[in-house]
């Protein structure tokens, strides 16, 4: 497996940190890079796997229509873009430039976040202007309510533990609001396991991506009400054209569609136990850790080790873990998103249990290393803040 990495003189990464597009998000699952591999020297029609692909989104989702496009990001985008023109094939081309009609698209402002790029960024790519609804922790139907009467060509909802759900306006809410404006609800849920939900609750579009816990190929998928999901589609003569999928990416998440309803979710899920039981009493006696089984924020079914590290006693803050672990080779990645609070999270999804034995054995020996070394507690968060900020 490390073989291709050691010829391109590339570091292997263990990956402690769930799906990732950074590092790669996911293993791609052997049966779905076999097809891959397969249509890759074949000619055929992309109409027909794309309609193939939407009749696999459609059942898998509980949707009347699917699509996919290269990303989750690039699918919010054109779902916007759908949203801006309908079907109408001037204004498709016309795009990002709007010869009148609406172009505002509202946001809630708690899912106003960055998934590694600014979701508002996605939604303004498209030639749309964004409406931020309410404030950080607080929408109310009244802030939803008001926009819409003064006009909203779309909402885009973001479901995902980057957003603050304190205060935050649920979708099944934010559907029947949009609903009685002919308002178009389109949900990014690129990271959730939930596959039917958002379809069931009335949204428009439901936005997945393949290389997720899917572990399909990179791609997005959109799951969605025919007309809307045909408008997506027809983007693909303007601005879809720079989000292009090819023959293999579509088959790719088809195949890793069909590949999750197969899957055996209690097995996978027992083996994610097996690796969390091993590191709580792997890590259970190093000095300065403090360890807990953590549900996951939105819901989905992972559990995870959730590491508080007391930089007194550890020797190293949380943030300078994380560093140490990634500066190693093979490089170990862990979730950091609340390192600034002495938090990193151990994640089950993506490494065999042998890889998880080499993570419970670098944390200790990092940990071992600088109280011994008295090397720690050097990089201020504020430091990391500036480096990460490229200023001085
Ligand atoms: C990962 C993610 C994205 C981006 O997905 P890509 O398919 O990698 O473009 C967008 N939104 C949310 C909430 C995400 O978690």
């Amino acid at each position: 497996m490390t073989d291709v990495l050691k010829r391109r003189g590339l570091t292997p990464v263990i990956n402690a940190s769930g799906t990732m597009t950074s590092i790669g998000a996911s293993r791609v699952l052997s049966d779905v890079m076999a097809e891959m591999s397969a249509i890759s020297r074949h000619f055929v029609r992309i109409d027909d796997l794309q309609a193939l692909a939407s009749r696999t989104i459609a059942e898998t989702c509980g949707a009347e229509a699917g699509f996919v496009t290269s990303s989750s990001a690039a699918a919010l985008s054109l779902c916007v873009a759908a949203a801006l023109t309908g079907d109408d094939l001037a204004r498709i081309e016309a795009l990002p430039a709007l010869p009148g009609g609406e172009r505002r698209v509202g946001l809630q402002m708690g899912h106003t976040v960055n998934y590694g790029a600014p979701v508002p960024q996605a939604i303004a790519l498209a030639g749309a202007e964004v409406v931020p609804l309410g404030t950080a922790a607080l929408c109310e139907t009244y802030h939803l309510r008001a926009a819409l009467e003064e006009g909203l060509a779309a909402v885009v909802h973001v479901v995902s533990h980057h957003t603050v759900r304190e205060g935050e306006l649920p979708l099944d809410l934010v559907v029947e609001l949009c609903s009685a404006h002919d308002t178009p609800v389109i949900v990014d849920m690129a990271s959730e396991y939930d596959l039917r939900g958002p379809v069931a609750a009335g949204a428009d579009a439901a936005i997945y991506s393949g290389h997720k816990f899917l572990s399909g190929p990179t791609s997005g998928i959109v799951a969605g009400k025919a007309g809307f999901i045909r408008n997506v589609a027809l983007q693909t003569r303007g601005i879809g054209r720079i989000t292009k999928i090819g023959k293999e990416g579509i088959l790719g998440a088809i195949a890793a569609l069909e590949a999750w309803q197969r899957r055996d979710h209690a097995a996978i899920r027992a083996e994610e136990d097996r690796i969390v039981a091993m590191w709580m009493a792997e890590l259970d006696d190093i000095e300065g850790l403090a360890l807990s089984r953590h549900a996951d924020w939105t819901g989905n079914p992972i559990t995870r080790v959730e590491m508080r590290v007391d930089p007194g006693a550890a020797g190293l803050c949380a943030w300078e873990l994380a560093e140490r672990l990634m500066a190693r080779n093979p490089a170990i990645a862990v979730r950091d998103d609340l390192a600034e609070h002495q938090v990193l999270y151990l994640d089950p999804c993506n490494l065999t249990y042998d890889e998880a034995c080499v993570v419970a054995q670098a944390v200790g020996e990092t940990i071992d290393a600088a109280r011994a070394s008295g090397d720690g507690c050097r990089l201020s968060w504020n430091g990391v803040k500036r480096r990460r900020g490229g200023g001085a």
